[in-house]
């Protein structure tokens, strides 16, 4: 199966599906978004990233930066932060370029590695692009973290690619559905910039957000 182009979802939502599916349908499907430390960090990395030179050429190197992506078969486009090729005999044909090249999508972080799967999810849904862009493998991928300045090599494995695969088929049917599931709220709505539009105590109580406005409604003098 594949997608037409006016279906595709932004990968970079697979994050937030992994940090919370709630939060991923509040941004992506109802437009909701809200800023808090965090992201407003996160969003100051990627300007950084993107304010540069398109293209470097160092070496056996070659960096390109804001590298638009895409798969038809999940159904997603994005940008890669960086893609790195380097000379490879086993690589692949880039057009304009002598040689053969291997592939390797780098992503920016503000923070530093976390335990979570959600930053190697991302990693690992740019690399998935990438082959189906170029009919190549690509089995690594990285992580740039701005806290620690530190660079996390990322095994594609098997594993991360079925989780990639489930979640993007997920997103999609609620994503057509234009549905918002409820799920249980969790230490992480502490950290979550969108804790007062989600209403977790609500939800805690077995309150649905109708039911909040409909009671607040009859208040009303
Ligand atoms: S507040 Fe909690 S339940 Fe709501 S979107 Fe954020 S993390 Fe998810």
């Amino acid at each position: 199966m594949t997608y037409g182009e006016n279906e595709y979802l932004l990968l970079s939502g697979i994050q937030h599906f992994s940090f919370c599916r709630r939060q991923w349908a509040l941004i992506h499907i109802e437009n909701q978004w809200k800023e808090n430390a965090l992201t407003a960090e996160g969003k100051v990395v990627h300007e950084r990233v993107h304010d540069k030179t398109q293209t470097e050429s160092r070496g056996d190197e070659l960096t390109v930066r804001g590298m638009p992506i895409k798969s038809e078969s999940m159904g997603v486009s994005g940008e890669c932060d960086a893609v790195v090729f380097t000379r490879s005999d086993d690589g692949i044909v880039l057009h304009g370029r002598k040689g053969k090249w291997s592939v390797l999508p780098v992503e920016y972080k503000h923070g530093k590695t976390k335990i979570s799967d959600c930053d190697r999810l991302q990693a690992t849904a740019q690399a998935m692009c990438l082959e189906e862009m170029y009919c190549c493998r690509v089995d690594r991928a990285a992580l740039f973290y701005f806290e620690t300045r530190s660079r996390e090599y990322v095994a594609v494995t098997e594993e991360l690619r079925e989780t990639v695969k489930r979640s993007f088929s997920e997103m999609h049917a609620l994503f057509d559905r234009g549905y918002t599931p409820k799920v249980k709220p969790s230490d992480k709505c502490r950290r979550c910039s969108l804790c007062d539009l989600c209403l977790p105590s609500l939800m805690k109580k077995g309150e649905t957000a109708t039911d909040y406005i409909l009671e607040h409604l009859e208040d009303e003098p």
